[in-house]
C-alpha cells in the first residue's frame, strides 16, 4: 500500500555504500522508519542523501501489517521532494546552537513518539519551531523556543508537567512572581512543581530560582526571560528528559553545560 504524506527526518544512517535508513516523522501516520534505496547515488531519486531535518512531500509503502503491532520491518521509501528550507542558516553567528537544538528537539521526537501514532499538532508545532528556530539569530530567544517546544512535545506525548499546583497538597500557584509561595522546587518523580511543604518527600527535586518558578507557573513570561533563567529551566529539563529516558540525551551537552 502506497501512503503520501507531509514529513520531517529525524534521523539518517547510512545503510550501504548507495542507501540509508531514514526515520521520518510525518504529519498524518507518526513516525515510521524507511529504507531509501539508492538515495546516495549521484542520480538518487530523492535529489540526493537525506539529511536530517529536511522536509517535505514523502510516498512510502508499508510492508509490515497494520494489525502487526511488533512493526519490525522498515517501509520503504518510494519518493521524497524537500521542501524549499527557509532563508538558511549560513551567515548566523548563532547558527551552529541553533542546529543543534534542532537535532536535540528531533532526538527527543524521536525517543518520546512511538510508530504510527500520529500527532498532526505537534508535526505542525515541530515545524515551526525549526522554521523559527533557523531564521532566529538571538541566543536567548532560540532557547525560549526550545523550552515552549519542550513543554508541547510533552503535552502531546501525555507527559505534561505540572505547573500550575503544587502535585502533592494542589496548593495553586498564582501567576505573578511577587505572589508565588517561595521557595519551589521540580521534581520529576512528581512531574512537575512541589512547594516548600511537600518538598522532603522527593529526594529528586530540585529548587528554582525566583525568575525560573515565574515563568514556570506563567509560561507566556519565557519568550520575555533573560537567558541565565532559561539556562536553568533548559537544565532542569534535560535532568527531566535524562529520567524519562533512561539516559542523557546525546545532544543535551551542546545545549547547555549541566
Ligand atoms: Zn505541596
Amino acid at each position: 500500500m502506497l501512503t503520501k504524506d507531509l514529513a520531517i527526518c529525524i534521523r539518517a544512517v547510512d545503510y550501504s555504500e548507495t542507501s540509508q535508513v531514514v526515520t521520518f516523522f510525518t504529519r498524518e501516520t507518526g513516525k515510521i522508519g524507511a529504507i531509501a534505496k539508492g538515495s546516495k547515488r549521484p542520480k538518487s531519486a530523492f535529489g540526493g542523501p537525506i539529511e536530517i531535518l529536511s522536509h517535505g512531500k514523502i510516498v512510502f509503502s508499508d510492508s509490515s501489517d497494520r494489525s502487526d503491532s511488533s512493526r519490525e520491518k522498515l517501509a520503504t521509501l518510494t519518493e521524497f521532494e524537500p521542501a524549499y528550507g527557509g532563508p538558511g542558516l549560513a551567515g548566523l553567528h548563532n547558527a551552529l546552537f541553533a542546529l543543534n537544538c534542532c537535532y536535540f528537539a528531533a532526538e527527543l521526537l524521536d525517543h518520546l513518539t512511538d510508530d504510527y501514532d500520529p500527532h498532526p499538532e505537534l508535526f505542525d508545532g515541530f515545524l515551526q519551531f525549526l522554521q523559527d528556530v533557523q531564521k532566529n539569530d538571538n541566543k536567548p530567544q532560540i532557547l525560549a523556543l526550545l523550552i515552549l517546544f519542550q513543554l508541547g512535545l510533552l503535552k502531546e506525548v501525555g507527559l505534561q508537567p505540572i505547573l500550575d499546583h503544587c502535585v502533592n497538597c494542589k496548593t495553586r500557584y498564582e501567576h505573578q512572581a511577587s505572589s508565588i509561595q517561595y521557595p519551589v522546587y521540580f521534581s520529576s518523580s512528581a512531574n512537575g512543581l512541589v512547594c516548600k511543604d511537600c518538598e522532603p518527600a522527593f529526594p529528586d527535586k530540585i529548587k528554582l530560582s525566583r525568575d525560573a518558578a515565574a515563568c514556570l507557573t506563567s509560561l507566556k513570561q519565557i519568550p520575555e526571560a533573560a537567558e541565565k533563567t532559561l539556562k536553568e529551566i533548559q537544565r532542569i529539563f534535560i535532568r527531566h528528559f535524562t529520567e524519562l529516558l533512561g539516559r542523557p540525551p546525546k545532544m543535551a551537552k551542546y545545549i547547555v553545560r549541566i
